[in-house]
């Protein structure tokens, strides 16, 4: 089956008691037994729910992937994978990557005694030399937040493999319209739902998707024994989100096109991160393992002033200033002061995030409508 046909039905089936055409919101939190130990599939919410069944089974579907996982938010399904770790084990992870998931490698899991090594991943065969006989988890984010690198999976899964560790990729920014990591060799797939899959700005949601049955038995030993699920009603929205996926990022993607060779040409405007340019640092890779290059774009002003950007931020009046990313409506933020507000400054500048960055979720509105509002916004 083709994604998009995946993407409305995979998973999912009419309500065999009612004949609802979509999955019903099973908002229970248990389940009767006709006699002890015989039920449907089906015992306590925190282990199991028709709902959130039903969008694990779609998902697992969307990235050509055996076992789907979904947690309360994609944070919650980062921790789930670090429990699977041992104190003493080693982490190799990007080190331009989303802000959250450096905080919780660093303030919540550096003190049950992992060791965390951040490097850039632009030459992913560099990646074996932070390895070692300790390493367990090599982690990539690809495209990366908010400078737009890109990682080589398939490259960096030899590396995984050689060393036995396990390869896991945050695959947000791409969506597995774009991108299928499980295809190029990683093992553990991770999301943040809260952005594309989810698509409207409505939920917080994560999930893990993988084929290999030992790990996804310790990812269910985990979401289970910690307990940080998500709920049917949002697993509702997530699954009515999803069926619109393929519609949405080919919009994404063209506005984002549009945009970044608007901005490219743009007097007032710097370098333009976007990996669909060809002098991309990496763009070969993105072509290779991408089907598209996403709505995601970041930038910076000639003489790089921090004003600049700060006075843009306040002069859009169709984008809006806003942490995430990933809905039908355009966001822009400025990575210095939000997202990455807690990086200190030469360490944030070293990875490009310098002071007059301002990075783009592009949505799906018209794309005219966009241009003349960055247009007007860079007078
Ligand atoms: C938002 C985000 C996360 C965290 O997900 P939440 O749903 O906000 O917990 C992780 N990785 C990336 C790339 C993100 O954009």
């Amino acid at each position: 089956m083709k994604f998009g046909t995946k993407a409305i039905h995979a998973g999912v089936h009419p309500d065999e008691s009612t004949g609802a055409i979509m999955t019903p919101i099973y908002q229970t939190s248990t389940y009767v037994q006709p006699e002890i130990g015989v039920n449907k599939g089906y015992s306590y919410s925190r282990t199991q729910n028709p709902t959130r069944h039903a969008l694990e089974k779609n998902l697992a579907a969307i990235e050509n992937g055996k076992f789907g996982a979904c947690f309360g938010s994609g944070m919650a399904a980062i921790d789930c994978i670090l429990k699977m770790l041992n104190p003493g084990d080693e982490v190799v992870s990007t080190n331009d990557l989303y802000g959250g998931t450096y905080r919780i490698f660093k303030t919540i899991f550096e003190k049950y005694g992992i060791k965390f090594h951040f490097i850039g991943m632009q030459n992913a065969e560099s990646i074996g030399e932070y390895c070692n006989e300790n390493t367990k988890l090599i982690w990539v984010e690809t495209p990366t937040n908010p400078m737009m690198n890109v990682i080589d999976i398939v490259a960096a899964s030899k590396v995984a493999k050689q060393y036995n560790a396990i390869l896991a990729i945050d695959n947000t920014f791409a969506t597995p319209y774009l991108q299928n990591p499980l295809d190029l060799g990683a093992d553990i797939v991770m999301h943040s739902v809260t952005k594309y899959l989810g698509g409207h700005s409505d939920v917080v949601m994560g999930a893990l998707v993988c084929n290999d049955g030992e790990i996804a038995k310790e990812i269910y030993r985990i979401q289970n024994s910690s307990g940080a699920v998500t709920a049917p009603m949002d697993c509702f929205l997530v699954l009515r989100g999803i069926k619109t996926l393929h519609i949405r990022m080919q919009r994404h993607c063209e506005n984002g096109e549009k945009l970044a060779k608007f901005l490219a040409a743009h007097p007032r405007v710097g370098d333009v991160h976007w990996p669909g340019f060809e002098t991309h640092e990496n763009h070969k890779v993105a072509k290779a393992q991408m089907r598209g290059f996403g709505g995601m774009i970041s930038f910076n002003f000639v003489g790089n002033k921090m004003e600049n950007a700060l006075e843009m931020l306040k002069k859009v009046t169709v984008f809006a200033l806003a942490e995430s990313l990933g809905g039908v409506e355009s966001l822009i933020g400025h990575p210095a002061t939000m997202t990455h507000g807690a990086i200190p400054k030469e360490e944030r500048e070293k990875i490009g995030v310098v002071d007059s960055l301002i990075r783009l979720s592009v949505g799906i509105e018209d794309v005219d409508d966009l241009i003349a509002d960055l247009e007007q916004a860079l007078k």
